[in-house]
C-alpha cells in the first residue's frame, strides 16, 4: 500500500571525530524515504530551492520514488542543517541551521497523495505536521516524528498533533523533554496518555522501545562494528518501520513488532556509511538476511 510521507529535505554537513562531509543529501523525509521504499511504494512531499543538484531527485525516482509533492521554489535555497558528532559517535551537536525554503513552506498535497492509507509526518514543525494532517482524513494509520526544538518553540500545536495521530516517534531525550518523566517507561506512558494509541522511543545505539496498551517492549540495536555516520538513523528506522506496515497492510501487535525490527535493521545499515551512501547499495534481501541474523541473535 502506498505510503506518504512529508518532511524536510536537505543539504547536510557532517563532521565525525575523522571525517567530514560537505552539503550531501539528507533530511528526515529523504532517509525516510529512502528507507520505506524497499517495502512499499513512497510519495514524498517537501520542499527544496533551484540550488537543489538534480542528479538527488534522480536517486529518488531509480528507487521508484514519487516526487511529484516535492516543491522546488524559484530563486530559493534548500534547507541546510549541520552537525558534529561527539567521540562516542551517538551524541551530536547541531552546528548550524538554516530553514530557506522551509521557513515558507506550505505544504499542499496532490490528490494522490491526500487519498493515502498510510501518513507519516516526520520531523518538521507541528504547524506545519497539523496542515499534513488535515488533507488527509481517511488515513488509517498516522505517525509523526519531532524533536526537542518543536517540542520547545510549539508546545501546543504538537500537543494538539500528538491527540489526533496514531502513533509517535521521538529519541529518548526529547521524550523526557515531552512528559517531564526522567525513566523511559514513565515517559512513554505518559506520551500514551497524550492520545497516541502506540509510542516508540528511540535510543540511539541501545535499541528501541515500544508502548501500547497492549505491550511495552525493547528492541535491541543490531550490532554493527561500522558506524560511520549515524545521522538519518532514526528517520530510516521510522521508514523501514512504516514502510513494512504499509506493505503488510495492517498494524496489529505482532505485524508492528516486526516492523520495529525492520526499522532497527535499516537503520543499522544507514550508519555504516555517510548520508544514503550505504542504504543506496543494499537490495531487500540484504534487509532479510540480516532479519534472520537479529531473529539468531535474539533467540535464547
Ligand atoms: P536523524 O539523524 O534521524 O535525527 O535525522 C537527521 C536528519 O534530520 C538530517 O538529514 C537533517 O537534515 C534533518 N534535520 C535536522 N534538524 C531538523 C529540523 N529541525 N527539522 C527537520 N529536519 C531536520
Amino acid at each position: 500500500m502506498p505510503l506518504v510521507v512529508v518532511g524536510s529535505v536537505a543539504l547536510d554537513s557532517v563532521e565525525t571525530p575523522t571525517e567530514k562531509r560537505e552539503n550531501v543529501l539528507g533530511g528526515s523525509a529523504v532517509f525516510f524515504s529512502y528507507a520505506a521504499s524497499y517495502f512499499t511504494p513512497v510519495r514524498l512531499a517537501g520542499v527544496v530551492g533551484d540550488d537543489w543538484p538534480e542528479e538527488h531527485t534522480k536517486m529518488l525516482w531509480a528507487r521508484g520514488i514519487d516526487t511529484s509533492g516535492l516543491q522546488i521554489v524559484p530563486g530559493g535555497k534548500t534547507f541546510r542543517w549541520s552537525g558534529k558528532y561527539l567521540e562516542n559517535m551517538n551524541d551530536r551537536e547541531t552546528l548550524d541551521i538554516q530553514l530557506n525554503v522551509m521557513d515558507q513552506f506550505d505544504p499542499v498535497l496532490p490528490e494522490e497523495y491526500r487519498r493515502c492509507k498510510f501518513l507519516f509526518l516526520a520531523n518538521g514543525s507541528a504547524v506545519l505536521q497539523l496542515k499534513v494532517l488535515d488533507q488527509c482524513p481517511g488515513a488509517q494509520l498516522t505517525v509523526a516524528d519531532t524533536m526537542d526544538l518543536w517540542i520547545r518553540n510549539e508546545p501546543d500545536e504538537l500537543r494538539e498533533l500528538i491527540r489526533r495521530i496514531d502513533g509517535l516517534v521521538l529519541n529518548d531525550s526529547e521524550a523526557k523533554l515531552l512528559t517531564g518523566q526522567d525513566n523511559l517507561v514513565r515517559a512513554g506512558g505518559a506520551v500514551r496518555e497524550m492520545g497516541p494509541r502506540f509510542v516508540v522511543i528511540k535510543k540511539g545505539e541501545h535499541g528501541a522501545m515500544f508502548f501500547s496498551e497492549h505491550e511495552t517492549y525493547v528492541l535491541p540495536a543490531f550490532p554493527t562494528a561500522e558506524v560511520v555516520d549515524p545521522t538519518g538513523a532514526g528517520d530510516s528506522f521510522a521508514g523501514g518501520m512504516m514502510g513494512y506496515l504499509a506493505e503488510q497492510g495492517n498494524f496489529d501487535p505482532k505485524t508492528l513488532k516486526q516492523a520495529m525490527a525492520y526499522g532497527t535493521l535499516t537503520a543499522s545499515f544507514t550508519v555504516e556509511d555517510f548520508s544514503l551512501d550505504r542504504l543506496k547499495n543494499i537490495e531487500r534481501e540484504d534487509l532479510d538476511q540480516r532479519m534472520e541474523e537479529y531473529r539468531r541473535m535474539l533467540s535464547f
